[in-house]
């Protein structure tokens, strides 16, 4: 269930369930959505009145947002930490990082957006993969399957059978910080949880990662907020 709210410009979302006793917001810091928790059994204007009380809260939460940017011709976006301007041309019929300043898209693409994220996502293969095999190989450990998504909460993450999964946005960062990921979920695979031979093992492996973990708490809602539509 929703209401529209005027003053935000947007839709409040509300989410009733058994096992919720008392009212509570929640804002993505990353979509900007608005959810109202709430027991099942308040009504929508004791809901609403709620709302109405903590509106103040919200406009401040909303100001830590990440502010999104459409992924389109003349923009900037970021590869390997490398900030390219996207460029459609007519001479080329496939996507081109032969100048280092820019990325050149054949202009008979209807979807940049689209297009470029397919791409990073063929990127992020080509890259990441053999860094994954190589490392396991060295800590002698086997994968069972690698997949690459975009997942709003976590940069990547490491099951108890093997799979790694790797947010392919981290494509546009560094290539140092995206190793440290790459790193850290392989490292799963021989210690299944955060402890101290878990960090150590981390550090042998990728000696600079105090760094790039900093990098990716200050600077990693600059690769969440590209919209590729
Ligand atoms: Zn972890």
């Amino acid at each position: 269930m929703t209401f529209y709210s005027s003053e935000f410009n947007r839709d409040i979302h509300i989410n009733k369930k058994n096992n919720i006793y008392r009212l509570s917001l929640k804002i993505c810091n990353i979509t900007s959505k608005i959810t109202i928790n709430s027991p099942v059994y308040l009504s929508n204007s004791e809901i609403y009145i709620f709302f109405i009380e903590n509106s103040g809260w919200i406009k401040e939460q909303l100001k830590h947002c990440v502010v999104t940017e459409i992924v389109q011709e003349g923009s900037f976006l970021p590869i390997e930490g490398n900030y390219r301007e996207i460029i459609l041309s007519k001479k080329i019929s496939n996507i081109s990082l032969c100048n280092p300043k820019k990325i050149f898209l054949p202009s008979v693409y209807k979807n940049v957006g689209l297009e470029l994220k397919n791409f990073l996502i063929e990127h992020s293969k080509k890259m990441m993969i053999p860094i994954l095999k190589q490392k396991a190989n060295l800590i002698q450990k086997k994968i069972s399957k690698i997949s690459f998504k975009d997942t709003k909460s976590r940069w990547g993450s490491c099951t108890s059978n093997r799979s790694i999964m790797i947010n392919w946005r981290l494509i546009m960062a560094p290539p140092s910080v995206y190793k440290y990921v790459l790193i850290h979920e392989l490292s799963h695979l021989v210690h299944m949880n955060h402890s101290s031979k878990f960090w150590k093992l981390v550090w042998e492996l990728h000696p600079n990662y105090l760094n790039d973990k900093k990098w990716l708490k200050i600077y990693g809602k600059e690769i969440r907020k590209y919209v590729f539509n």
